[in-house]
Formats: structure tokens, C-alpha cells, sequence
């Protein structure tokens, strides 16, 4: 058996399709969708991602702003920008690339941003939206997990769902964003016992952990769909490899994201989606 391969360049080519002809008529009737994207200091991979979401809207005609404050900057300081970009009619989306350097209080930073312009969706009252089934900005690589599962027609309702990893960003929000569409869900983490049974019982198994090639063939059901959040350096610091045995997900899997180009790809197209929706609700609103 070979896993069918889901594509993430192919649901990222549908997602920033779908959102060009939006994007035109804002642009045509009244302004083009706003991100502003705070950068701070000089981390190489935050410079590569924030180059890349801000090539992104380029390509689709969204504005966008980046904002450098130095490695050295204060919460007083960057609660400060925020604030301003909070003011700004034309900026709809904001985002604050992580990570942060020791110095800053990252709740207060996130608590400092205005709710309907988080487009990371990682303020605490789009958190309880999520908890809640409410329509919120929703974090953008779960949300894109779930266009993507949705795209290609693997059904949710009744499967048994496994999720390993439980962090703010995506182990936690694809957990409760697969709940909601019915799955029975586990949660598993650094202290779940027997993590490779736990896993060969999921239709769905998702892994958000961060350590190369961890999920063997032990850890997966057959015909399973395995989704493969890992984008680990490979030994030589060069190349992605994903959490999951690429081999080994390949053979026993039903369907499988490779890495690189299966989740990754998603988030960028999800962060453009959720800056498009919050400057539509911006201007119903306005
Ligand atoms: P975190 O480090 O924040 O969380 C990792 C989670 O994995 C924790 O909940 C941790 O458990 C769990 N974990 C770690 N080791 C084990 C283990 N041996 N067994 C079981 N669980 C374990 O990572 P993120 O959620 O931010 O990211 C996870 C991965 O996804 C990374 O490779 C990251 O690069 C990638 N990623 C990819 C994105 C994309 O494709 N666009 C976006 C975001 C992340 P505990 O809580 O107990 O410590």
C-alpha cells in the first residue's frame, strides 16, 4: 500500500485563489486588506517567514507593513506599536512574529492586541471563541490542517482523532477544531503513557511535537491519515523533516502530508485568509 499524498501547494494554489476576486473588489470599492507583520531583532527563520508572508500579500495585492523594533525593545515599547496599529483604519491584520526575546511579557503582548486584528487568532478571547464554536480569527496552521482534510474529502464526523502535541499554537486549537466537526479526540503529550498505542488507534492522527522522524511505524494505524506538522532541521541544519518516518507513513498510511510541502505551505494561505475576512468585517462594520 502507498499513501495517497495531500498536497498543501495544491489547497494553498485553492485557498489564495479564492481570495483574489475578494480581494479586488475591496481594493476597487473602497481599500486593499492590511497586514502589519512586527518583527523584532534578527532571528534568521522569523526573518525568512516574515519575508515570506510579506511576498505573499504582494503577490495577492494585500498592503503590508514590517515593523522592526530592535532585540532589545520593552513590552512598554512594542504594547506601544501595537497600539498604534490598533488606531489604524488601513491595517487590519496584526501579527507578532514569534519568538519574542526574554525581556517582553508575551501575554500582555497578546492581550494588547485588538481581538478582531489578531490574525494569528492566539488572543485569549479568540481562544474562548474557539472553545466556544464561535466564528473568531482561528489559528492559522490547525485552520489550514482543516481546509486541507475538508479539500480533500476525508471525513471527521465519528473518526477517532489523535493529537500529539499540546501547544498554544496548534496541538490545543487542531484538537478542539476537530472536536467540533465530531471527531472522538486524544490529546497526547510528553508524559502520555504508551504514546505508540494511543496513536495506532487513530482514523486521524496529527503530530505537532518538534522531534525528527519520532512517529515510527509502530504509532500508526493502517489506512490511517497521518498529518505531519514537524518541520525539524535535518542533521546537517539543512532540509525539513517532519515528526512522523516519512518511509514508514508512506507504506502503512492511507493519506499522508510529506514534509516539506504538505502543512506547511497551509499557514502563510490561512494567515492571508484570516487578514481578508477581518478587513471585510472592518469595513461591514465601519
Ligand atoms: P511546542 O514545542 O510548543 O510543543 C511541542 C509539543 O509536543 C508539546 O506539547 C510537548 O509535550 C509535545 N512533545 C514533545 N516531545 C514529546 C514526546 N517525546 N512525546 C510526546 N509528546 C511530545 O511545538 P509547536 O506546537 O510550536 O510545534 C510543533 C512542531 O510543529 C514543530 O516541529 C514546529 O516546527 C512545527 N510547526 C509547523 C508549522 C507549520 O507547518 N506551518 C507551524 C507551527 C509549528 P509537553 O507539553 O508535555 O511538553
Amino acid at each position: 500500500m502507498s499513501a495517497k499524498i495531500l498536497d498543501g501547494k495544491w489547497v494553498r494554489e485553492q485557498i489564495l485563489t479564492e481570495l483574489r476576486p475578494r480581494i479586488a473588489k475591496m481594493t476597487a470599492d473602497h481599500r486593499p486588506p492590511g497586514l502589519a507583520v512586527i518583527l523584532v531583532g534578527h532571528d534568521p527563520a522569523s526573518e525568512i517567514y516574515v519575508r515570506n508572508k510579506i511576498k505573499t500579500c504582494g503577490a495577492l495585492g494585500i498592503y503590508s507593513e514590517k515593523i522592526t523594533p530592535p532585540e532589545t525593545v520593552s513590552t512598554e515599547d512594542l504594547l506601544g506599536i501595537i497600539e498604534g496599529l490598533n488606531q489604524r483604519n488601513e491595517i487590519n491584520g496584526i501579527l507578532v512574529q514569534s519568538p519574542l526575546p526574554k525581556q517582553v511579557d508575551k501575554r500582555r503582548i497578546l492581550v494588547g492586541m485588538r481581538p478582531d486584528k489578531d490574525v494569528d487568532g492566539f488572543h485569549p478571547l479568540n481562544v474562548g471563541s474557539l472553545v466556544a464554536g464561535i466564528p473568531a480569527p482561528r489559528a492559522c496552521t490547525p485552520a489550514g490542517i482543516m481546509e486541507m482534510l475538508r479539500r480533500f474529502e476525508i471525513s471527521i464526523t465519528g473518526k477517532h482523532a489523535v493529537v500529539v502535541g499540546r501547544s498554544d499554537i496548534v496541538g490545543k486549537p487542531m484538537a478542539l477544531l476537530l472536536l467540533h466537526q465530531s471527531a472522538t479526540v486524544t490529546i497526547c503529550h510528553s508524559k502520555t503513557a504508551n504514546l505508540a498505542e494511543e496513536c495506532r488507534r487513530a482514523d486521524i492522527l496529527v503530530a505537532a511535537i518538534g522531534r525528527p522522524a519520532f512517529l515510527t511505524r509502530d504509532f500508526i494505524k493502517p489506512g490511517a491519515t497521518v498529518i505531519d506538522v514537524g518541520q525539524n532541521r535535518g542533521p546537517d541544519g539543512k532540509g525539513l523533516i517532519g515528526d512522523v518516518d516519512a518511509a514508514a507513513a508512506m507504506e502503512i498510511a492511507g493519506a499522508y502530508t510529506p514534509v516539506p510541502g504538505g502543512v506547511g505551505p497551509l499557514t502563510i494561505a490561512m494567515l492571508m485568509s484570516n487578514t481578508v475576512r477581518a478587513a471585510e468585517q472592518h469595513l461591514c462594520s465601519a
